[in-house]
């Protein structure tokens, strides 16, 4: 569907009839990629980052943080697991870690390629040449969030970081036929209702593959911490005019949603999300991977969060996606 910048902005800021916009997301998921709710089990394999993202509680400047970083066998024995569990993708998630060269991780994903599922990285910005061969490697998709399309505010946050690297990286992937996810942050310092209007047909113009949507949260070990942070309903509502302007795509009910509302992944999946992803990292490590605080499910088992979620979706009136749940493409949107 094709809206105009002054349409997003309207919606964006209409509290009263948010409903509204939720039920007609609603709708079209429904009639654009059915039913099914694709869970993707994430691993997280490593909170060391090299990076200084002002937001972020794995930023490297974060002294409090106690480091972990899965080696290549335990990281292949949890994607095991996780194939076991059912799961149909594993998406592999880390800081910005370079002890996983190009080489150690081909070699992941190469071994975790033989347990049938398919591979998402969101490992961050990375050479060209690491992203084609783990394309080679069996790597299906990738997501990397541009966070924000204001640059002013993205060099503010991100300080060493460029913006228009990231989206060289975010080209490169889809030059290299990953299917590509992208996102931003909602309600970060700063950032107006106007530049999220930005962000959403910034995110339509690519076109994304899939889009992650989540509220800001902020961490009290970072430069943010007495910002106000994102609010939900904002978040849901930036989720759902994303399912009116590229109806076909995947959307995650996003974690962070439900650090916020004991609902909140069931409140975006009745407004137009259509994939959940449950954690799957074992122990201590689901704590210690902390980008924001009240981070949910950080005592229970993988087993533990599938379940509840199956309960969950079924609630829903929702089915468990048995494929792999890649983008559904529609060749022709009527508009
Ligand atoms: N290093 C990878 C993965 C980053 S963590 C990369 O650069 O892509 C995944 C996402 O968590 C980030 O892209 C960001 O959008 C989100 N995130 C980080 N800190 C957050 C916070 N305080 N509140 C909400 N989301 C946060």
């Amino acid at each position: 569907m094709q809206l105009s910048k002054a349409e997003i902005i309207r919606h964006l800021e209409d509290e009263e009839h948010q409903q509204e916009l939720f039920q007609k997301a609603d709708a079209i998921r429904h009639q654009y990629v059915g039913d099914e709710v694709h869970l993707r089990g994430l691993i997280e394999f490593s909170n060391i980052c090299r990076n200084q993202c002002l937001y972020c509680g794995i930023r490297c400047g974060n002294t409090k943080l106690l480091r972990y970083r899965m080696l290549e066998d335990e990281l292949i024995e949890t994607a095991r697991k996780a194939a076991v569990l059912g799961f149909k993708t594993v998406v592999m998630q880390s800081g910005e870690d370079t002890y996983y060269t190009q080489v150690r991780l081909c070699r992941v994903i190469e071994a975790i390629k033989k347990f049938n599922v398919a591979v998402t990285l969101s490992i961050g910005e990375r050479d060209y040449a690491d992203y084609k061969a783990f394309k080679e490697a069996g790597a299906d998709r990738y997501l990397m969030r541009i966070e924000t399309t204001d640059k002013k505010l993205y060099h503010k946050l991100n300080p060493k970081m460029s913006w228009q690297h990231r989206y060289e990286c975010l080209l490169a992937l889809k030059e290299l036929h990953y299917e590509l996810g992208s996102g931003i942050m909602v309600g970060l310092p700063e950032q107006s209702i106007e530049s999220i209007a930005d962000d959403l047909l910034f995110l339509k113009k690519l076109p994304v593959d899939m889009a992650g949507i989540g509220p800001f949260i902020p961490h009290p070990d970072t430069p943010l911490a007495h910002q106000q942070g994102g609010k939900l309903d904002l978040s849901l509502r930036t989720m759902a005019l994303m399912r009116l302007l590229l109806p076909d795509i995947n959307i995650p009910a996003t974690t962070a949603m439900e650090s916020l509302h004991p609902q909140g992944r069931i409140m975006a999946l009745k407004a137009g999300a259509n994939v959940v992803m449950p954690n799957v990292t074992e122990g201590e490590y689901r704590r210690l991977y902390e980008l924001y605080p009240g981070k949910i499910c950080i005592n229970d088992t993988p087993q533990q969060c599938r379940n509840c979620l199956s309960v969950k979706i079924k609630m829903l009136g929702r089915t468990i996606g048995t494929g792999y749940g890649g983008h559904h493409k529609i060749a022709k949107f009527p508009e």
